[in-house]
């Protein structure tokens, strides 16, 4: 049998006397690229220089080393007849071990002084091309690219047991781990070219167009302070039109705008979202209002008759004032002149739309100073099938959920009323695909194409039955006449009506300076909502409907939702207690559909 050969040529050589002098031992004839072979010819280890292979020198300053046929088809000749006649053609002998480890490009762009010529020089072009040659052949070749693996290495070598199966394994590990260096390795690379050549940086107020990378001002806190947004092929899906997008604004707007979009399409009705820390606040389809709806979602005194698109986002942003204070605004169609002026009018982050007519976006342009963040993006989108994160330096990979909230999901009704009208159809899918959306667990309670109770990302099912339940009362309260007529003072500010009215309809009792502050707000200090008005009122709130992300472990969420109107329910089945929830909802006579789809989100 030919003498066995390695390659060895290894950036950082921790370890290598130590496998030079085994290999040796063991009958191996050793190769080394120049700086490589010079440590090892200088500890006294016999070692032949590529050159002498290559009868090339180094060149272009260390560029092109081991890039030579004499090299890589030593490496890539298989184990065939005809490899070995192509190899004795050109005089090139077999390589079985490759050793080797790449120029520190992540240390080296990481120093505060590298420049750009810098970090491009070490970039490792042979060292990669010879590890991926020799991974690509591990049906023969052992490759090895981080010094912890050569003591067993050598171990193995040096005891047969790279023979049979149990080599082939060792292979195929070294293998995998080649090609996940060089993986990572052209990941790093490709992670600064994006930052030298595809970016733009934020903030500033120019218009940006499309870009493949955009740097974020911090991530999630202040303290994070490297942050940014990318893709890796192609552009980013939309381009910042206003203001400067922060890393949560990226999360609820991305979040944000794909739910409008199912819901447009599963309803063909312009849709809007108000988003609150990645979860939606409020999200609705543009039924139009009726006076009294105006009145409680504070756009009555608009002067710009409301669109559809404009009622939706008057529901989105109307249902629950309170979380929506500071929203990031998704929108399912371009918006127009009235949806632009009631977001000019709110306290908002920011808004993502398909397109903004001239003078909506003069509107938006105009608010906070220029500060408001106007992204823009490309309908034409289609999000990948699979999608990555990563938790704790793990990755973590799963299927895009792509589940398609349509009537059909509906049909499967299990109670002894199966009377399902159309509304409540659109009820059904607004609170179901707002789930899809929502951080888990979660329950959502839908009226008049509108969220209008919401709870999300609670440990036990009845507690966000509960919080959305005391939501949809609250919201149901705000329609009371007497809510309707407070006599509040000329001049109080839209988001300080929004939360004294919320005192006034939770029932809160106020001391001390925060009673005398509310009190302050109004020409006539407002008597309290009375136990009996509020049952009274209460009775009137019908027809609601009712969704949950996953099934209703005891039917005390059926009794809980059915004390806030609650007609319509969806829910998957698979609990224990199904017989016990489909019999209180019979109880109640509520129509129950089990739809089989959990749709968790975190
Ligand atoms: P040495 O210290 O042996 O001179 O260089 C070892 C380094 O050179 C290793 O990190 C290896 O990845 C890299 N290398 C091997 N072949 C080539 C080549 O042809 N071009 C370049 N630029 N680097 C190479």
């Amino acid at each position: 049998m030919a003498t066995p050969i390695a390659l060895l040529s290894v950036y950082d050589k921790t370890g290598l006397l130590e496998l030079a002098e085994g290999l040796h031992k063991a009958g191996v004839k050793l190769l080394g690229s120049g700086g490589t072979a010079k440590k090892i010819r200088d500890a006294g280890i016999p070692i032949s220089d590529v050159s002498d292979v290559t009868k090339a020198p180094e060149m272009l300053g260390g560029r092109v080393k081991t890039l030579h046929p004499a090299v890589h088809g030593g490496i890539l000749a298989q184990s065939t007849e005809s490899d070995a006649k192509d190899l004795l053609e050109q005089n090139i002998q077999p390589i079985s071990i490759v050793v080797c480890n790449l120029y520190p490009f992540t240390s080296t762009i990481s120093k505060p002084n590298c420049t750009l010529a810098d970090a491009v020089e070490e970039i490792d072009i042979g060292g990669v091309t010879l590890l991926r040659a020799a991974a690509k052949n591990h049906a023969r070749v052992s490759v090895l690219s981080d010094p912890r693996d050569y003591t067993e290495f050598l171990g193995a070598w040096t005891t047969g047991k790279l023979e049979g199966n149990a080599g082939q394994a060792l292979r195929s590990g070294l293998a995998l781990k080649a090609f996940e260096m060089t993986a990572a390795y052209d990941d790093a690379i490709s992670g600064y070219f994006r930052e030298q050549y595809a970016s733009a940086d934020l903030p500033g107020d120019k218009l940006v167009g499309p870009v493949q990378r955009m740097a974020l001002r911090y991530g999630a806190n202040p303290h994070q302070k490297t942050a940014q947004a990318f893709v890796k092929d192609g552009k980013l899906p939309f381009k910042v039109l206003s203001g400067s997008p922060g890393y949560i604004n990226l999360l609820d707007a991305l979040n944000s705008y794909a739910l409008v979009t199912e819901l447009q399409e599963a309803l063909n009705l312009p849709a809007a979202a108000s988003f609150k820390h990645v979860s939606p606040a409020g999200a609705a389809v543009g039924l139009e209002l009726d006076d009294v709806e105006k009145q409680v979602y504070g756009v009555d005194d608009l002067k710009e008759p409301l669109t559809p698109l404009a009622c939706a986002y008057a529901r989105a942003r109307g249902a629950d004032r309170m979380s929506s204070f500071g929203d990031f605004i998704a929108l399912s169609a371009p918006c127009d002149v009235a949806t632009a002026k009631i977001i000019s009018r709110e306290v908002s982050d920011g808004v993502i739309a398909p397109g903004y007519s001239n003078e909506a976006l003069e509107i938006l342009r105009k608010k906070k100073a220029g500060k408001y963040c106007v992204l823009q993006m490309d309908s034409s989108y289609k999000p990948a099938a699979i999608e990555t994160r990563q938790v704790y330096g793990v990755y973590l990979q799963q299927q895009r959920n792509d589940a398609k909230i349509e009537a059909s999901l509906f049909t499967n009704i299990v109670t002894k009323n199966t009377d399902l009208p159309t509304s409540g159809v659109t009820d059904l899918i607004v609170a179901t695909l707002a789930l899809k959306y929502t951080q888990s667990n979660s329950v959502s309670y839908a009226k008049r194409g509108s969220i209008i109770g919401l709870g999300a990302g609670q440990q036990s099912r009845i507690h966000c039955t509960r919080l959305a339940g005391t939501k949809a009362d609250l919201w149901w309260l705000r329609h009371h006449p007497r809510v309707l007529a407070l006599p509040f003072k000329k001049g109080v500010k839209r988001a300080e009506k929004a939360n004294a009215i919320d005192l006034f309809v939770g029932g809160e009792v106020l001391e001390g300076g925060e009673k005398a502050h509310w009190e302050g707000l109004f020409e006539e200090i407002p008597v309290s909502l009375s136990a009996e008005e509020r049952v009274e009122h209460m009775k009137k709130l019908e027809d609601v409907a009712c969704s949950s992300d996953a099934f209703f472990p005891f039917p005390d969420n059926v009794h809980r939702a059915r004390k806030s109107g609650v007609k319509y329910l969806a829910a998957p089945s698979g609990s224990v207690m199904d017989a016990e929830c489909i019999k209180a909802a019979d109880e109640h006579g509520i129509v129950f559909a089990h739809t089989n789809l959990r749709l968790f989100h975190h």
